[in-house]
């Protein structure tokens, strides 16, 4: 691993800076006062069967024999960024990156970010502190061996820190990650908690770690979903629109949008037994989601959370 991390220098020429990503592919850290502020863009690499919705129904002991769709998926996702010269991040499992390592490098290689989404898509408040540290260090070293980038992000699977989980950031921290997108301060029934931190924090007096949580709409007096994933296929674009334009004034931070590739597959198999509420929220607008997010580059500047936030 740490020969891997030592070729910052890429195989392909391109001098990278420390989190792995071109420094001179024209996007540039410039934020002054005549250009558009950037947001950070983030996709949660994992397969269609991955999702914490679908966890009762398709065990992973079953995960093996499922057809992949995920590559796919991304390459459609890198060549729209590339069409619209746009970097992201992109948060991947630990699992999907061992059976996908030329789409690692494919993501590396055009200059996006590669971040950690854990090794299996296991929640972090269903595990011990001690499982959730060797799968944080696992991951971290697959993401690194295969990349030869250093990984500096990580995204807990359906946003899964909390109050209930003290321990995750300080182990986050002294497992070496510099940042941690793992939270959102509205209330749903998977994840979220309404009265956390609606924007990037230190959690730590010492260190420049930051949490990121993910953006929410201030309306009413409540934190309404604004982050993207299935809200950005169930709700009309023009809230979007409207609501990141209404938050970025105000706060004057970037907006953090997500999204998995498997929401730019119509075609994906249906999970037939999965709970309707969970079917629902997963297949609806599937075939909208493609011409939305050309909307949404075109309408918003967007980089990787490492060039917004580090
Ligand atoms: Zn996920």
């Amino acid at each position: 691993m740490t020969q891997a991390i030592a070729r910052l220098e890429g195989r392909d020429g391109v001098s990278r800076d420390s989190d792995g990503v071109p420094s001179s592919d024209g996007v540039g850290r410039s934020k002054d006062a005549s250009a558009k502020p950037f947001n950070a863009f983030t996709i949660d690499v994992e397969e269609h069967f991955q999702v914490s919705a679908f966890e009762a129904t398709v065990p992973r002991s079953d995960w093996e024999e499922l057809a992949s769709r995920v590559e796919n998926n991304v390459s459609r996702l890198l060549d729209l960024l590339a069409r619209h010269e746009t970097k992201a991040t992109f948060f991947t499992l630990g699992w999907v990156a061992e059976r996908h390592p030329d789409m690692i490098r494919r993501i590396v290689n055009e200059g996006h970010e590669l971040a950690s989404h854990g090794y299996s898509h296991v929640r972090v408040n269903t595990q011990s502190a001690e499982a959730f540290r060797e799968d944080v260090r696992k991951t971290k070293a697959i993401l690194e061996d295969i990349s030869g980038v250093r990984v500096l992000g990580y995204r807990a699977a359906s946003f899964s820190i909390g109050p209930s989980t003290p321990w995750a950031l300080p182990i986050l921290r002294e497992e070496g990650h510099r940042y941690s997108s793992s939270t959102v301060p509205i209330a749903h029934d998977l994840y979220g908690d309404p009265s956390g931190h609606r924007f990037a924090y230190k959690p730590f007096a010492d260190d420049d770690f930051l949490e990121v949580p993910v953006t929410t709409l201030r309306l009413f007096g409540r934190n309404l979903p604004c982050g993207g994933g299935g809200f950005f296929r169930l709700l009309p674009y023009t809230y979007f629109r409207w609501g990141y334009g209404k938050t970025g004034r105000e706060s004057g931070q970037p907006c953090i949008f997500y999204l998995h590739p498997w929401e730019v597959d119509p075609e994906q198999p249906r999970i037939a037994d999965a709970a309707m509420k969970s079917r629902i929220r997963h297949y609806t607008n599937l075939g909208r989601t493609f011409n939305r997010l050309e909307s949404l580059l075109r309408d918003f500047h967007w980089t990787s959370m490492a060039r917004a936030f580090l």
